[in-house]
């Protein structure tokens, strides 16, 4: 994924994954929020001829690296262009198994599913948990705010839960909890596994 961004469809219809999550609250986290990162993202790097080259990925993993005039938008926009698209590819209608290799590694499904509530949960204020694997392939899970990504950290991310109120205030208001006990049972596990290493 390159400069110029673009905002691509998503895998499934915007009603597809009620009543887990409902059709407006798709149609605004995907075509205004996204589409909103997608455009600051482009502002960001359109002075930038260097960067344009450089796959997303490689901008959060060398986040330090990078201009200060550009750090914090890549930080924010390049993040909230990732981590959105990596949330909706992670969800899915159809019925899908917990891999046993990622939840043998939190002693089974209900405490993997415990723990990314709970990190999700205690995420203060916007952010979202993820299900990562470190540089030696162990499965954590971690809670960052805002749109940060594990990438920045050496952290592969395999997961994320958009815990930002967009997410779900259409649907759930303030009920995070509820939020994320629907989340939890729309996921895509074939996709989360195929990033792991
Ligand atoms: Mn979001």
């Amino acid at each position: 994924m390159k400069y110029p961004y673009t905002v691509k469809d998503l895998p499934y219809a915007y009603n597809a994954l009620e009543p887990f999550l409902d059709e407006a609250t798709l149609h605004f986290h995907h075509d205004k929020h996204l589409q909103t990162y997608v455009n600051n993202l482009n502002k960001v790097l359109e002075p930038y001829p260097e960067y344009q080259k450089w796959e997303l990925s490689d901008l959060l993993i060398n986040l330090d690296k990078l201009p200060n005039e550009i750090k914090t938008g890549v930080r924010n926009n390049g993040g909230g262009v990732f981590n959105h698209i990596m949330y909706f590819e992670s969800l899915t209608n159809k019925k899908s198994k917990i891999p046993s290799e990622i939840s043998a590694a939190f002693g089974g499904e209900e405490n993997l599913l415990a723990s990314l509530k709970k990190a999700a949960l205690g995420q203060f204020g916007s952010g979202f948990a993820w299900l990562v694997q470190d540089a030696k392939k162990q499965y954590k899970i971690i809670a960052l705010p805002n749109q940060d990504n594990p990438l920045s950290m050496g952290l592969k991310p395999l997961l994320p839960l958009d815990v930002w109120e967009h997410a779900y205030y259409l649907g759930y208001q303030n009920k995070r909890d509820a939020y994320l006990d629907n989340l939890l049972k729309i996921i895509d596990w074939n996709q989360v596994s195929q990033r792991a290493k």
